[in-house]
């Protein structure tokens, strides 16, 4: 069975004033994929997912999206949903409201239909009549990703989702909302650097180090098979290493 390409990233290049963000990425992301981005801190995990979103544009390389190149493409024509650390509600919706936001859901069955489904997974019908600032963080970003899923969109972007809460509640959501794109099939790329947090989700996770990939593969191949130290050093945390 061949995979097909969600994402695909050619010789990617973006420079910034004394810095490289990013330094020839190329990449591939299989639809359905869950692939998380980890790295240190302005390693071009942001720029990364900005190139892929069209917030950002390469200055070389191209990006595909479903085999159709989109440099130049604006954002609100990629079809992509996207998420950060910082909760981007409508202050003045209630949580339906703001599920059912998106154009593309308004009125059609089916649409209904994903909005019922999206917020019964993540536990938020008894939320739905409450304004976003009588939620829990964690039940504020829920609904913010329930908005992204209700969207129909095919791939999920998200910087830094759980970075506003506690460890405990965000342990619970990732679990939750890694089962339902599976359940809808989706794609997506979750920027992290919380390694342990790329772990626990990832089918694939993409290791950044100045602006290039150190390393693509599976949790435990990064773990057991490390091809740098510096991949050992930051998948790893507490190892002991030998100086041969
Ligand atoms: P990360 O998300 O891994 O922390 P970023 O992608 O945000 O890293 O940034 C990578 C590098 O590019 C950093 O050195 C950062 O300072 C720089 N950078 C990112 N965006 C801009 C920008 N708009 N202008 C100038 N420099 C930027
Ligand atoms: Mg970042």
């Amino acid at each position: 069975m061949s995979r097909v390409e969600a994402i695909r990233l050619e010789g990617v290049y973006k420079r910034y004033p004394g810095v490289v963000a990013l330094d020839g990425i190329s990449l591939r992301v299989f639809e359905g994929e869950y692939v998380c981005v980890i790295g240190p801190s302005g390693s071009g995990k942001s720029t990364l997912l900005k190139c892929i979103a069209g917030i950002v544009e390469p200055d070389e390389g191209d990006v595909y999206l479903w085999g159709r190149r989109v440099n130049g493409v604006p954002i609100e024509e990629r079809g992509v949903g996207l998420i950060f650390q910082e909760i981007l509600l409508f202050p003045h919706m209630t949580i339906r409201g703001n599920v059912a936001y998106p154009p593309v859901v308004r009125g059609t069955p089916k649409a209904e239909e994903l909005v019922r489904e999206v917020l019964s997974t993540l536990n938020l019908e008894l939320r739905a009549r409450s304004m976003p600032d009588e939620l829990s963080l964690g039940e504020q970003q829920k609904a913010a990703i329930a908005r992204a899923l209700a969207s129909g969109t095919r791939l999920l972007l998200m910087d830094e989702p759980y970075g506003s809460m506690d460890a405990r509640v965000a342990t619970e959501l990732r679990h939750e909302v890694r089962g339902l794109v599976k359940d809808l099939g989706l794609t997506v790329v979750h920027v992290t650097h919380n390694q342990e947090e790329a772990m626990a989700v990832a089918d694939r996770i993409v290791v950044m180090r100045r602006g290039r990939v150190e390393q693509v593969g599976a949790p435990l191949e990064l773990y057991l098979r490390p091809k740098t130290l510096f991949v050992a050093r930051f998948i790893g945390g507490e190892n002991n290493f030998l100086e041969c």
